[in-house]
């Protein structure tokens, strides 16, 4: 079974549209599985939501999810992340609020994959982004596989039998095996990388080879912006798309 891994879509449909095809070019997807933060930030909430729903996606709970339906205060947020929310807030269907608020923040097992928004030990906050935290999320991990988003950073942490537990970046086209160890990889963000490199990035999951291939497409930041601006969005949302930060 082939699945498409799609985390911190973040409102942008244009970027899912182009990751979704990406994939299609590579053999395809018979499920797609994904690491929450749906909307929150950019243009385009109910037709990101529509698309998963229209999919039947696997999707976790991350913190925009619950703050844009109206489950979470947006107290933790920054003014623009809380500026975006209440926008969001303001624009959401009640079809696409009652999905996202049925969307669990705990985690899912599909196989040998856990699917998380933030670490195994603070599902919808902690980013598993240093050793020390991989390691507490690695330790609550039961199947060889977690994969996490919310960092928008694409990580692989991996815990051997004997450790020691490392942090590497991926790569476009890297491809990661778990073999007899545990590993925690974020895809990266779909709709707001954050590692310098404007393109979306995801991963596609093949179960039986038991791999997680990493790729990054490009995808009209334009367009987005220009919708984003349309909006009346908070400008730095729109400009650091085009940095990927
Ligand atoms: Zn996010």
């Amino acid at each position: 079974m082939r699945a498409l891994v799609v985390a911190d879509i973040h409102s942008n449909l244009t970027a899912l549209q182009a990751v979704a095809g990406d994939a299609v070019r590579r053999g395809g997807f018979d499920a797609v599985w994904c690491l929450g933060d749906v909307v929150g930030y950019g243009p385009d909430p109910n037709e990101c939501v529509a698309w998963l729903r229209e999919r039947d996606a696997r999707c976790v709970a991350g913190n925009h999810d619950l703050a844009c339906a109206g489950a979470m205060p947006v107290d933790g947020f920054n003014p623009w992340a809380a500026a975006a929310c209440q926008w969001t807030q303001a624009r959401l269907t009640p079809g696409s609020r009652t999905w996202l608020l049925a969307l669990t923040p705990l985690p899912l097992v599909e196989g040998d994959f856990t699917l998380i928004h933030g670490s195994l030990r603070d599902p919808v906050w902690e980013y598993a982004v240093t050793p020390e935290v991989a390691a507490a999320s690695l330790k609550r991990q039961t199947t060889p596989w977690c994969l996490v988003g919310h960092s928008h950073l694409p990580l692989a942490f991996r815990q051997g039998a004997a450790g020691p537990l490392a942090g590497v970046f991926l790569a476009d086209g890297e491809v990661v095996r778990a073999g007899s160890d545990r590993v925690l990889c974020n895809p990266g963000s779909v709709g707001q990388p954050r590692d310098g490199d404007p393109r979306a990035a995801y991963a596609l999951v093949d179960t039986e080879a038991g791999t997680l291939a990493h790729h990054r497409v490009a995808y009209d930041v334009l367009a987005v912006q220009a919708r984003m601006r349309e909006a009346g969005l908070p400008e730095p949302l729109a400009v650091r798309l085009a940095f990927g930060r």
